[in-house]
C-alpha cells in the first residue's frame, strides 16, 4: 500500500525544494553525481534538522545527508528520495580563544572556516579544497595541508552535536556518549546527522608554500625519494604530489606546505624535495593559511566532476611499490594518481582511539579515472597496487560497500563501527545512504 504523503511541518515551509523550483538545479546534484531527488530539505537550525529528518522518514523514501556535496560516492544525493542539505547551518564561532576552541557547523565549507578563523590567528587543518564541506570531511578523517604537523581534522574534535535517527539530539564527547563520539571521528556517516563540531584549532597565520615540478622517473625512483623525504622530514612539512602525463613522460607536481611563517625556515624544510628528481620548476611563497583553501573555490555542485576513485595507505614506499605507483600513473591504463603525506602527528593517536585506525602509515595514494574511462580502467590500473596497500581512507573511495568498508575499517574497528551504527541507527536510515554505490561508473 502506498503511504500517504506526510504533511509538511510548518517550520520547513519554504525550505523544501522540489523539481520545478528555481533552486532545484543547483541543489539536486553533488560534485560528482547528477541526480533527481524528490525533494531537497534546507533546515536552518538543529530543531529544523530534527523536523526534516522526521518528515523525510515519514515519506518512507531513501534519505541522503549533505554538508558540502563533495563526497566522491555521490551519497549526498539520490534519485527519488529526500536530501537533508545542511548548507544553511554554516556558523563558525570561536568559543574560547585561549584554548582555541571553535564551534563549526556542518554545512560550512572549509574556505569559510579558514576565512572566519584567520582574524583570530587560528586555523583548522582540513583538506586541500575550499569548497569541501565540514560535515563529510570531519566525519571521515581530514587529511589537510598541515596534516603531519596537526594530525587529522578528527583528532582535534572535542565534542559533536548529533541528530540521531529517531530525532533525539545528543551532545557527545569523550565522557558523554563516548562510543558515539568514537564513531563520529572516522565513521560518522552511519551514526546520524552531525550538526556541529567543537574543534581545537591551531595557532597559524602564515605558512610556507612550495610548488615544485620534477620529472618522475618511470623506474619509480622519484616517487620513492619523495616518500623518503617526507617520512624523515620535520613535522612542519606536509606535501601532496600529482603524477601528470607530459608528452610521453610523467611529471610530478608537488605542493609542499610548511607550518612556518619564516621564509628561511620554509626554504630549509622544502630543500630536500628539490633533490628528488630532475627539477623543472619551483617557487616558494609565504601566504596566509586561507590562501590554501580560498573562497574562490566556492561553487555550486552540479555533477561537474564525475569520477571513480580509490585509495590505499602505505608504510614506507620501497622500490617495487614506487614502480607499481608509476605503472598505475603512467602504464597502459593510466589514471590520475595523487600522493599525500600522512604520518607525523596522525600517528601520535592510538589506532583504537577513533574510528580511523590507520596510525602507522605515512603515505596515502589516491587514484581516479575520469570519463570516458570508468571503474574498469581504474581497477586495471590499480591492480598492481591493490596487494601492496595497507588499509584505506573512507573519504577517497567512490564505491562504498563491503569491500571498501573492510579496507577503511579493518578487523576490530569494523566490528565496533558496525555495532555502534546498529545501536544508534537500528533501522539503517543513514547506512542506506552511506552504502549507495554510485552506479559502478
Ligand atoms: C575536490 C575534492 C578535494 C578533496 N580534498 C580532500 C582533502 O584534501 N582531504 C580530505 O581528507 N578529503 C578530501 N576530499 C574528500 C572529502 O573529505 C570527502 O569527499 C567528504 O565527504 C566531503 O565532505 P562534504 O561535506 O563536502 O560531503 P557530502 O557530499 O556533503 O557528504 C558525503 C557523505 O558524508 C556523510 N555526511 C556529510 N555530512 C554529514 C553530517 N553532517 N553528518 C553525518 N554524515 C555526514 C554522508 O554520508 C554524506 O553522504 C576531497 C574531495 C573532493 C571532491
Amino acid at each position: 500500500m502506498t503511504r500517504p504523503p506526510a504533511p509538511v511541518p510548518e517550520q520547513l515551509a519554504g525550505r523544501i525544494v522540489r523539481p520545478g523550483d528555481r533552486r532545484y538545479p543547483t541543489l539536486r546534484s553533488t560534485h560528482t553525481t547528477r541526480a533527481t531527488p524528490a525533494a531537497v530539505l534546507l533546515p536552518e537550525n538543529t530543531a529544523e534538522v530534527v523536523a526534516a529528518l522526521r518528515y523525510a522518514r515519514a515519506q518512507g523514501a531513501p534519505i541522503a545527508v549533505r554538508s558540502g556535496g563533495h563526497g566522491l560516492s555521490g551519497s549526498a544525493t539520490n534519485d527519488g528520495g529526500l536530501v537533508i542539505d545542511l548548507s544553511a547551518l554554516r556558523s563558525v564561532d570561536v568559543l574560547d580563544r585561549p584554548s582555541r576552541l571553535v564551534r563549526v557547523e556542518a554545512g560550512a565549507r572549509w574556505a569559510q572556516v579558514a576565512q572566519a578563523l584567520a582574524p583570530y590567528g587560528l586555523a583548522i587543518s582540513s583538506g586541500d579544497h575550499g569548497n569541501v564541506g565540514v560535515g563529510g570531511l570531519a566525519t571521515g578523517g581530514g587529511v589537510g595541508w598541515l596534516v603531519r604537523h596537526y594530525g587529522l581534522t578528527i583528532d582535534h574534535i572535542r565534542a559533536v552535536e548529533v541528530v540521531l535517527a529517531d530525532g533525539t539530539v545528543v551532545r557527545a564527547d569523550a565522557v558523554t556518549e563516548p562510543e558515539l563520539f568514537w564513531a563520529v571521528r572516522g565513521a560518522g556517516a552511519g551514526v546520524g546527522v552531525v550538526v556541529a563540531f567543537e574543534i581545537e584549532a591551531v595557532e597559524v597565520r602564515d605558512v610556507g608554500v612550495a610548488r615544485i615540478l620534477v620529472e618522475a622517473r618511470p623506474d619509480g625512483d622519484t616517487v620513492r625519494r619523495w616518500a623518503d623525504v617526507l617520512r624523515g622530514a620535520p613535522r612542519e612539512l606536509s606535501a601532496a604530489a600529482m603524477l601528470l602525463p607530459y608528452g610521453s613522460s610523467t611529471v610530478m607536481s608537488v605542493t609542499a606546505v610548511v607550518a612556518a611563517e619564516n621564509l628561511r625556515r620554509a626554504r630549509s624544510a622544502v630543500a630536500p624535495l628539490l633533490e628528488i628528481g630532475g627539477l623543472l620548476d619551483h617557487r616558494l611563497d609565504v601566504v596566509p593559511y586561507p590562501a590554501l583553501v580560498p573562497t574562490t573555490h566556492l561553487h555550486p555542485n552540479v555533477g561537474q566532476q564525475p569520477n571513480v576513485t580509490t585509495n590505499g595507505l602505505l608504510s614506507g614506499v620501497d622500490g617495487a611499490t614506487a614502480r607499481a605507483i608509476m605503472r598505475t600513473a603512467a602504464g597502459p591504463d593510466r589514471v590520475l594518481v595523487q600522493l599525500r603525506s600522512v604520518g607525523g602527528a596522525v600517528n601520535d593517536v592510538a589506532p583504537d582511539a577513533t574510528a580511523y585506525p590507520h596510525r602507522h602509515q605515512d603515505t596515502l595514494v589516491v587514484a581516479s579515472a575520469f570519463p570516458p574511462h570508468g571503474a574498469a580502467r581504474l581497477d586495471a590500473a590499480w591492480r598492481g597496487l591493490a596487494g601492496r596497500v595497507d588499509g584505506a581512507y573512507v573519504n577517497f573511495e567512490s564505491r562504498p560497500g563491503p569491500a571498501a568498508f573492510a579496507r577503511a575499517y579493518p578487523r576490530a574497528t569494523g566490528a565496533k563501527v558496525a555495532g555502534v551504527w546498529r545501536r544508534y541507527d537500528p533501522d539503517g536510515v543513514f547506512r542506506t545512504a552511506h552504502s549507495r554505490p554510485n552506479g559502478g561508473r
